[in-house]
């Protein structure tokens, strides 16, 4: 049998590319891979790569335009809606968004949901009165809150949640029914299905889970909210800065990468059509999960997230050998945060559903040897 270097796996066109359940930076497409390859080190006819001009030329000035176009057809965006590339990934939004948005004399809502809404509470606390509406860390974030015993503020400026715990595994099914408007952390299921568009005042997202590579995160701001925003502000954190202009060099490349993921995301068929192949796969290892004792899935049925997919087995010494041995049967990454221990799949867009087929059949494989 031929080595995994020289193997090309189903779904996969490079020998020795493995079937990649990283969390965060994570898989891309492969078609995105071997264009970026293709345009290194010559971008179109201008002489040098895309990294090597300005970000004002018309060239890049293009890429932005297209990946803002593709967002706004992806998700049926009005002109209401500004798109910004921003850095500091969605940790910096943790304080961005309440500098801009908590008003000194007001409250805004927070949904506890996982050790990423915390860090975000957290943030907003420094600024101002940033109340828990409610929390899941009894249970060490492993379920959501019922809304019958949300503790909201009607006059909150806005209600933050966070759409997918990536860490614990768990997924808002929908958004939360509520009046003020939503402010969304969607790392990790950032387009990954259709969402309620007009329930939000802003949506951010580090790139680097589902739509591109380390180093942009995606804001989309409704502009009524964004008027309301505190004034004044240090210039590179108002928001503003970054809808009335191009401030400074964005992340160019990133961006770059963004748009070949969202015209990649278009070619398929756009959300729901992601949607659908994420529901397939996520229902195909939720069913292999609980077709044993063996396999032991650590968020509760209901909340379960379609992006990470995470399960516990009989013993931490199995668990150990599970991550090893997948590894050698080219399946990468699978080892659990180790604030939840055990193994933890993250089937994002760009994880082919191949990958999901052959970590279900090496499941298969390794409870009949250690079950
Ligand atoms: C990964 C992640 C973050 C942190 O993102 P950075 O870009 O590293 O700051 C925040 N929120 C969620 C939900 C995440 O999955």
């Amino acid at each position: 049998m031929q080595t995994l270097e020289a193997r090309i796996l189903p779904g996969m066109q490079t020998p020795g590319r493995l079937y990649n359940f990283a969390a965060g930076p994570a898989v891309l497409p492969e078609p995105v891979l071997l264009e970026m390859k293709a345009e290194l080190p010559l971008y179109k006819n201008v002489g040098a790569s895309i990294l090597e001009i300005s970000h004002r030329s018309p060239e890049y000035t293009d890429v932005a335009e297209r990946a803002r176009a593709h967002l706004r057809r992806l998700l049926g965006l009005s002109d209401d809606w500004h798109i910004l590339f921003l850095q500091g990934g969605a940790s910096l939004q943790f304080h961005q968004v309440p500098l801009n948005f908590l008003p000194k004399d007001g409250t805004a809502d927070y949904l506890v949901t996982g050790s990423w809404a915390k860090k975000a509470l957290k943030e907003a606390q420094f600024l101002g009165n940033a109340r828990v509406a409610a929390s899941s860390e009894d249970r060490n974030f492993s379920y959501l809150p019922d809304p019958a015993v949300w503790d909201l503020d009607p006059a909150a400026a806005y209600l933050h949640f966070t759409s997918n715990n990536t860490i614990f595994g768990t997924q808002f099914a929908t958004e939360p029914q509520v009046e003020v408007p939503l402010v969304c952390d969607a790392s990790s299921d950032f387009l990954s299905r259709p969402i309620d568009i007009d329930r939000y005042g802003l949506i951010y997202a580090g790139a680097q889970k589902n739509v591109g590579p380390a180093g942009v995160t995606l804001v989309l701001v409704r502009d009524d909210f964004l008027q309301r925003r505190n004034r004044p502000l240090p210039t590179l954190l108002d928001y503003g800065t970054h809808t009335a202009k191009l401030f400074h060099t964005p992340p160019v490349y990133a961006v770059y990468v963004v748009e070949k993921v969202l015209r990649w995301l278009l070619d398929l068929g756009g959300l729901a059509a992601i949607a659908k192949i994420n529901e397939a796969k996520a229902q195909q290892l939720y069913t292999r999960i609980d077709a044993s004792d063996f396999y032991r899935g650590t968020a509760a049925p209901e909340a379960r997230s379609k992006m990470n997919v995470t399960f516990r087995l009989p013993s931490e010494e199995l668990e150990k050998r599970f991550v090893e041995e997948a590894k050698e049967a080219g399946l990468l990454a699978l080892k659990g945060h180790r604030s939840v221990g055990g193994i933890r799949a993250s089937i994002y867009n760009a994880c082919p559903p191949e990958a999901v087929e052959a970590l279900v059949d090496f499941m298969d494989h390794f409870e009949r040897r250690h079950g």
